[in-house]
């Protein structure tokens, strides 16, 4: 199962893309998440995405594109994934297309995980994340067990620059201008299927589940 997670940043699709890659046993994919690894690795990837990343902006498709391509092509992704934050625009899902019918294969669902711009910048600041292994928080909503200390691996939480008020707001624009049009892209394929985000993170996943 090849599974996307839309929607906005903050709107919970690393949270429900966990949740989905540890029931249905597949990979979960965030390239985000890579970018992240990278920069704390100090690698040159890490140095050029960071450049982005710290203004709010999409790291170039080209360079997107090349590393998620790489990801999914590892054994662990042959029966399939749950991609989150890829694709964020129309030509990365085109070249994705591309390259699974290439293999003969396809996307096979596109959940968007809708929560309104007001509800954003909450979420947001209050996020809470692991750089080591990619759990995330939220100090109200979801908050770990002690505070400060992930619970998975007890690495320091950490809030993220790109999570500063200033920044999410320039992702949000972001946001509407290059990936909001995915929706419409993956309707006319109709694959899309579309969750209320502002309920409880289990609720919205119960949702996804019925989907799925
Ligand atoms: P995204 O991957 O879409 O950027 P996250 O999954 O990291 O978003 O969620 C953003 C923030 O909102 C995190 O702090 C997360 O803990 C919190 N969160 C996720 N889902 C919900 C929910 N359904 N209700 C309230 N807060 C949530
Ligand atoms: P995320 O962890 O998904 O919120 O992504 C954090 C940041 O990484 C984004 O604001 C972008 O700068 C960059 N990024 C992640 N995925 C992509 C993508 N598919 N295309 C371009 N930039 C991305």
């Amino acid at each position: 199962m090849k599974i996307i997670m839309l929607g906005a940043p903050g709107a919970g699709k690393g949270t429900q893309a966990k949740m989905i890659a540890e029931q249905y046993k597949i990979p979960h994919v965030s390239t985000g998440d890579i970018f992240r690894a990278n920069i704390k690795n100090g690698t040159e990837l890490g140095k050029e995405a960071k450049k982005y990343m710290d203004e709010g902006k999409l790291v170039p498709d080209e360079l997107t594109v090349r590393i998620l391509l790489d990801r999914v092509a590892q054994s662990d992704c042959k029966d399939g994934y749950v991609l989150d934050g890829f694709p964020r625009t129309i030509p990365q899902a085109e070249v994705l297309d591309a390259e699974l019918k290439k293999l003969g294969d396809q996307v096979d669902v596109a959940i968007n995980v809708d929560v309104p711009d007001e509800n954003i910048v909450g979420r947001m600041s209050g996020r809470r994340a692991c750089l080591k292994c990619g759990a995330t928080y939220h100090i109200q909503a979801l908050p770990p067990k002690q505070e400060g200390i992930c619970d998975h691996c007890g690495s320091e939480l950490v809030l993220r620059d790109d999570d500063k008020p200033e920044t999410v707001k320039k992702r949000l624009e972001v946001y509407h201008q290059q990936t909001q049009p995915l929706i419409e892209y993956y309707s006319g394929k109709k694959i899309l299927q579309t969750v209320d985000g502002t309920q409880d993170a289990k609720d919205v996943f119960a949702a996804i589940e019925r989907i799925l």
